[in-house]
């Protein structure tokens, strides 16, 4: 190592920051979430500092930096763009063995200032030893995305719990395990998910149990998966894939997410063709129920979003029931994902003033749909499940009373690499699915703002690579 890295308390104690520019503000700035006094030595302030001043967060020396400046400091750091003062500050710093940071000059430095990812009370500082800021601001971006935003939250929980948590399991060994067990476990991620009462009761009444085991409990995390691309998963959702001991997932997931779930969780494909489902509905919330009533995390990945025609209310209703935790993770719906990556928004202010999001799947031979709902103007609609009976799907909107000249679209495997576009009105577009050869999964979207896609449309997919298989 060529630093040693320390935590160095700040708080309250005067700080000197030499330089008025804007690389002095974000190391003004990281002092100031330290709560460091700071004094800014500059001729001239940039104007965020200025604003800094002006509420009264840092002290203001306005001139040259002089040797005096640095009594009574702890700390010293040098922002100008002048390397002569920099040295200077430099050398008169480390001749008083004060810590000294020179911007972007780690010669001149006697400590360099990490990239900071920040979980209060957790920190976490990433040091390249000077070699590559760039390098470091990177992996600070991929922590940031791996740790939830609660860690500290979590921290502070566990900090409240320490002292009773010591006297309850005196043996450090049981302590660790207890402790483990919670940091890895359900109520870790009630925290995560802004559970939080739920996550103290949990808490308390594993302290009492027994043994302070209780069996361990399991959890299901219901997912939207979003519509295709694995890059329009969230952070919490690929954390939880990456967490999760079993998965079950059906058609609508694109193998290319599946792909990352854990490597040695269980994987289990419960179909859900319309015409060939592999488990029914009732036997999908069932088996949610049972494997995590066997203690293991369970993940119930989903298309778009888990609760826009996706049943997702259904899968979590047997576990509220029967008092099983779970959590619910939002995903980008197919109408989203397809409206963007066609260059279609679905509200726009000469074209559309509201959206529609309808299923066009027929229950016994019919729709179930207010159509005078659906024919209002400078509206968007955007069907679900809506390629199989589009033709009539549009001949009832011009029967209630929409210009059959409107103009509609059909987005097929949005988002996805194989994403076909096709444009046309209520008249025209029924004949194009079978034309084209239009197949499942598509979105139809309905409205003036699908004159928008000749111009917005932007994604153009060189090769139209084959699905993975998972
Ligand atoms: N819960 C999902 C929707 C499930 S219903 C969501 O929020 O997106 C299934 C329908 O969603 C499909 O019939 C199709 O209309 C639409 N869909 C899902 N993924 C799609 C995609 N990648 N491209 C186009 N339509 C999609």
């Amino acid at each position: 190592m060529d630093y040693l890295p320390v935590f160095l308390q700040v708080q309250d104690r005067p700080c000197l920051l030499v330089g008025g520019g804007e690389v002095a503000e974000r190391k003004v700035r990281q002092l100031m979430r330290a709560g460091a006094r700071i004094r800014v030595v500059a001729p001239e302030l940039a104007p965020s500092l200025r604003e800094l001043l002006e509420r009264g967060v840092i002290e203001h020396v306005n001139g040259d930096f002089e040797a005096g400046f640095l009594d009574g400091c702890v700390l010293v750091v040098a922002a100008t763009d002048n390397e002569d003062i920099n040295r200077e500050v430099s050398r008169l710093a480390q001749e008083r063995r004060l810590p000294v940071n020179v911007v972007d000059n780690p010669e001149l430095c006697s400590f360099i200032m990490p990239s900071v990812v920040d979980r209060s009370p957790v920190v976490i500082a990433v040091s390249t030893g000077g070699a590559s800021p760039v390098l470091a601001r990177l992996l600070r971006a991929k922590l940031e995305t791996m740790i939830p935003a609660a860690y500290g939250r979590l921290a502070d929980l566990m900090r409240s719990f320490r002292q009773r948590v010591k006297v309850r399991f005196p043996d450090m060994q049981r302590r660790r395990r207890f402790w483990e067990d919670i940091l890895q476990g359900p109520i870790a991620e009630m925290l995560f998910a802004g559970q939080d009462k739920a996550a103290l009761a949990a808490l308390e009444s594993r302290l009492e149990d027994n043994d302070g085991e209780s069996g361990k409990s399991g959890e299901v995390y219901l997912v939207g998966a979003g519509p295709g691309d694995p890059d329009l998963l969230t952070f919490r959702a690929l954390r939880l894939m990456q967490q999760a001991d079993v998965v079950l997932y059906d058609r609508l997931v694109a193998p290319a997410i599946v792909d990352l779930v854990r490597r040695d969780a269980e994987r289990i494909y419960v179909g859900k063709q319309s015409n060939r489902h592999t488990l029914s509905q009732e036997e999908i919330n069932a088996l949610l129920a049972e494997l995590a009533g066997r203690g293991r995390r369970v993940l119930r990945l989903k298309g778009g979003d888990p609760f826009i025609f996706g049943r997702g209310g259904e899968e979590i209703d047997t576990l509220a029931a029967r008092g099983i935790p779970f959590q619910v993770v939002p995903g980008i719906t197919a109408a989203a994902g397809c409206s963007a990556y066609a260059g279609i928004p679905l509200t726009h202010r000469e074209y559309a003033q509201s959206c529609l999001f309808v299923t066009g799947h027929m229950k016994d031979g019919e729709f179930d749909l207010n159509w005078d709902a659906l024919i209002q103007p400078r509206q968007t609609i955007a069907v679900y499940m809506g390629v199989a009976n589009l033709g009539r799907f549009c001949s009832e909107l011009i029967r209630h009373g929409m210009a059959a000249a409107m103009p509609a679209a059909i987005v097929q495997q949005g988002t996805m690499p194989r994403q076909r576009v096709f444009t046309g009105s209520l008249e025209t577009l029924p004949g194009l699915v079978e034309q084209e050869e239009i197949k499942p999964p598509a979105m139809v979207i309905i409205g003036e703002v699908v004159k928008l896609h000749e111009k917005l449309a932007w994604y153009e997919p060189a090769v139209a690579t084959e699905d993975k298989p998972s």
